[in-house]
């Protein structure tokens, strides 16, 4: 993994299952930008990662973007 640290909130359960063993937040690749995304050291392990469907990977993508800019490491530009 990169060494720097996303400045993404870590959710309280793992995005993919629920479980709240070792979470922390990761980015990922979509379709329609980068997300990020709380995984528990499981998933993460075994490279499991929630089912993201456009609507819902957009807002995410939205939001993370917020995350960047507020930690000034992105400008505030909408793919959208
Ligand atoms: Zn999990
Ligand atoms: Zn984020």
């Amino acid at each position: 993994m990169d060494e720097f640290t996303l400045p993404c909130p870590v959710a309280r359960e793992c995005d993919a299952c629920d479980g709240d063993f070792e979470l922390d937040v990761y980015e990922a690749e979509t379709a329609v930008g980068v997300v990020c995304m709380t995984l528990c050291g499981d998933c993460f392990d075994t490279g499991r990662t929630p089912r993201l469907y456009v609507p819902s990977a957009v807002k995410l993508a939205l939001r993370h973007r917020g995350h960047l800019v507020d930690a000034g490491m992105a400008l505030p530009e909408v793919a959208a």
